[in-house]
């Protein structure tokens, strides 16, 4: 496993934060991926499809300053594309169906497991950023370059 052997003292998520306790990668993604909180495991990480609750109900963890942005969904397109693209080549392969026959049965396999897969996907995203102490995990407040107009409601 990529996270053992580190030494307790390593520095994660900035110079800021030396002395940090290591934080286990696989757990935290198990615990996205089944839609809980990366830190406990036991409070709901979503409120609503994809949308992450602010702070953990169990444990009290703060999850809204996440940074998924859109790197679930181009997880899921990249994995989804892959699945559907090889299964639709088969079938090309093997049988003689009619364009209408492949869009049956593509178009709803493609969008069932896209949505299926972008709830997992977000709550690994989260996870992973969770155990690295990224962004607003490590416990220091981002000032976003791109948006000077919200530094003083950020920094606090
Ligand atoms: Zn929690």
């Amino acid at each position: 496993m990529a996270d053992q052997g580190v030494s307790a003292g390593q520095v994660y998520g900035s110079e800021s934060g030396t002395g940090r306790p290591q934080r286990s990668l696989m757990d935290a993604v198990k615990r996205g991926i089944r839609g809980r909180c990366p830190h406990c495991g036991e409070g709901k990480l979503f409120r609503a499809y994809t949308k992450t609750v602010d702070q953990c109900d169990a444990c009290g963890e703060e999850i809204f300053h996440h940074r998924a942005d859109d790197l679930p969904a181009y997880l899921v397109i990249t994995v989804v594309g892959h699945i559907v693209l090889t299964l639709f080549l088969a079938a090309e392969i093997w049988f003689s169906w009619t364009s209408w026959q492949h869009l049956s049965v593509w178009v709803p396999i493609t969008l069932l497991m896209s949505l299926a897969m972008l709830q997992p996907a977000k709550g690994a995203v989260v996870g992973i950023q969770w155990a690295n102490y990224m962004h607003g995990f490590g416990g220091n407040h981002e000032e976003l370059d791109t948006h000077p107009e919200l530094s003083d409601s950020v920094v606090k």
